[in-house]
């Protein structure tokens, strides 16, 4: 037996090892399998080209544990080592690089988390074994059984031990303080997460199964043999070539990822890239329920099919982590920190490259069935509108099949609604008006007289919608944009021909205290207007710029905006016979009382009056007979 010291400057790494990665002690096991999967593709590969001659045999890799011994065991039966690769890969290779490993990540000023901690390997196992044994044996012709066995400490054991098979297993002696890692739930769980669709099959310990089977006698009795539990899916869907799968392939797929969701996705786009960077991937649009609540974080990160992470941020554009599915690159540097990330020319280029696909896809279906893609337009708008208010390149590709809607359901793009709307929506500055609605419901009055003066109304009711019609207006030329209830139906496109006014300057000075008396309200303010008879009375109105400043800073990005009041205007429409009437009404009661009707009508138009108010105009209604 030989004893050694592996070559250390720090005395003992271990220790740092597990106080470093203390929230992430399970990795070990994504390491070992890994180097199993490795160790199994090489042998395949040599197989494949006829460097080795030998039986493959059964390939599976198996994980067991057992709880009496506190033992974990990873088996393969891949390329093994001999007695000098064990010290070379293991007493020297992979103990400087876990080495190189900790000073690196001691050194990191920024504490970002660091990816996947990748490139630890073998050694991560300190973090929750006590005693790491190594038993193996190379594919090589002639070659013994070899044993390496560690504490934890710098000090290790080599010897030659007597094995008949292929590979290697290593066993894990749990430390107390990892007991947890002992319990079979605990193992499926980690394995369901890091090696679902490794490219290697995977065994867990045994399942039970009873069947009915005939005796020699030809009698029926029951048996109950042990089934391995194979954990993964060898060859996932991202893996295969787009031509050879269905749709129903892509969806069953989507199925196997998210097993809690019941939604079907909208459609998928498969990635799948070899230069100048190696990428693959399906990236799903799910169906965005109607409260608007996305979930984040459901884009798996795979590195050659061993998951790394679900949170991609850095890594795909900040609008399509809404997005749900796989990616799986080996060009992402997975040791480094998520803001070394960010400028890492690579990632720029993959970030950059998915962006281009997801537009390409929208633009395809867009072009090719617009049918559909107006029935798929109300789930994905709010991807879209993200994608263009957030992102450059994406914006100017979108431009083409972004769609508005409006209120009778029908769907334009933005430059066929300019087209649709610009003769009788051009006010005199010659810019094109696009009248909005936010709520239906809510804005019925109002959408009722834009319709009326004969103007085209849209929907718009995503919350980032404020900050989508902002962009609009800096992107399109000549082109504004104007909520139903911020100006009076008369006013909402400001044309050349202002109409006279009925009543003069000294009359309404008259009338505005008598009307402001009534209006217990800090932000509103009385203003007269030259309107048709046709306008009501009087009208509240929400003028755009405050209301959509408001909004916008209400669903973040303008946080200084925060505390703005809702600011509104109480329009009294001079031209209205109600106006003129009230102004010479000798009886100040009946007057007074007028004034209050019109002004709690106007608050009831713009869904305003409610509690002790609404009860008093109820009230006040009921005695007017
Ligand atoms: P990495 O896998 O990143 O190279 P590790 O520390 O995990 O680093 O492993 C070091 C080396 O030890 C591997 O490169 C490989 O040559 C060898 N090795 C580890 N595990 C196995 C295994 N199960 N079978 C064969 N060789 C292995």
């Amino acid at each position: 037996m030989q004893k050694g010291k592996i070559n250390v400057q720090t005395e003992n790494i271990f220790p740092i090892i597990k106080k470093f990665l203390y929230s992430d002690h399970e990795i070990f096991l994504r390491e070992l399998i890994s180097n199993a999967v490795d160790a199994t593709q090489k042998l395949k590969t040599m197989a494949s080209k006829g460097d080795f001659k030998g039986e493959l045999g059964d390939l599976r890799i198996e994980v067991m544990a057992d709880k009496k011994a506190k033992t974990i065991t990873v088996s393969d039966r891949g390329i093994g080592m001999t007695a000098e690769e064990v010290d070379r890969f293991i007493n020297q290779i992979a103990f400087s690089s876990a080495e190189e490993w900790i000073s690196k990540y001691k050194s990191e000023s920024d504490t970002s988390p660091i990816i996947g901690h990748f490139g630890l390997g073998f050694y991560s196992s300190f973090m929750v074994a006590s005693r790491v044994e190594l038993h193996t044996k190379s594919h090589k012709k002639n070659s013994k059984g070899v044993k390496w066995a560690c504490e934890g400490t710098p000090e290790f054991t080599l010897e030659e031990k007597p094995r008949k098979s292929r590979g290697t297993d290593v066993v894990l002696h749990i430390a107390d303080d990892s007991a947890e890692f002992l319990e079979e739930p605990k193992i499926l769980e980690l394995l369901k997460k890091y090696c679902k669709f490794l490219p290697v099959e995977i065994v867990f310990g045994t399942e039970k199964e009873t069947r009915k089977e005939k005796d020699d006698q030809e009698k029926e009795k029951e048996v109950t043999v042990e089934k391995p539990r194979v954990i993964n899916n060898t060859s996932p869907a991202w893996t295969q070539k787009p031509s050879e799968l269905t749709e129903e392939d892509y969806k069953s797929f989507y199925r196997e990822l998210y097993p809690a969701t019941f939604e079907e996705p909208l459609f998928n786009i498969h990635l799948n890239v070899d230069y100048p960077f190696t990428l693959t991937g399906i990236l799903y649009f799910p169906k965005v329920k109607q409260n608007f609540e996305i979930q984040r974080d459901k884009i798996q990160l795979y590195c050659n099919q061993v998951f790394v992470t679900d949170s991609v941020e850095g890594i795909v554009p900040d609008f399509l982590t809404l997005l749900h599915g796989v990616i799986d690159s080996p060009d992402i540097p997975l040791n480094v920190s998520r803001s070394f990330l960010q400028s890492d020319a690579s990632v720029k280029k993959i970030s950059g490259h998915i962006t281009k696909k997801v537009a390409g896809k929208l633009e395809d279906i867009f072009k090719n069935n617009r049918e559909d893609f107006e029935s798929k337009w109300d789930d994905i708008k709010i991807f879209i509108e993200y994608g263009m208010i957030s992102d450059d390149k994406f914006r100017e590709r979108a431009k083409k099949f972004c769609l508005l809607k409006n209120t009778d359901g029908k769907y334009f793009t933005l430059d066929e609604y300019r087209d649709h709307i610009k003769t009788q929506q051009t006010d005199k500055d010659k810019k094109v008006v696009h009248v909005y609605a936010t709520n239906q419901e809510e804005q019925h009055s109002f959408v009722e007289a834009a319709k009326e003066k004969g103007y085209d109304v849209l929907i718009l009711d995503t919350p980032i919608d404020s900050h989508f019609v902002n962009m609009l207006e800096t992107e399109l030329e000549n082109v504004s944009f104007t909520r139903v209830d911020a100006e009076v139906a008369d006013k909402l496109i400001r044309k050349e021909d202002e109409m006279p006014s009925k009543l003069d300057e000294a009359q309404k000075d008259k009338l505005k205290p008598l009307v402001e008396k009534h209006l217990d309200e800090k932000n509103f303010q009385v203003v007269f207007e030259s309107l048709s008879e046709s306008e009501p009375p009087m009208v509240i109105t929400q003028p755009e710029f405050m209301r959509r400043m408001k909004d916008m800073s209400a669903v973040g990005g303008m946080n200084y905006m925060g505390a703005l009041p809702d600011s509104f205007m109480l329009v009294v429409n001079s031209n209205h016979p109600l106006v003129g009437k009230m102004l010479d009404e000798k009886d100040e009661a009946l007057r007074d009382k007028q004034i209050k009707q019109l002004i709690d009508l106007a608050m009831l138009a713009k869904n305003l009056l409610k509690g002790e108010k609404l009860t008093r105009f109820v009230q006040r209604s009921v005695d007017l007979f």
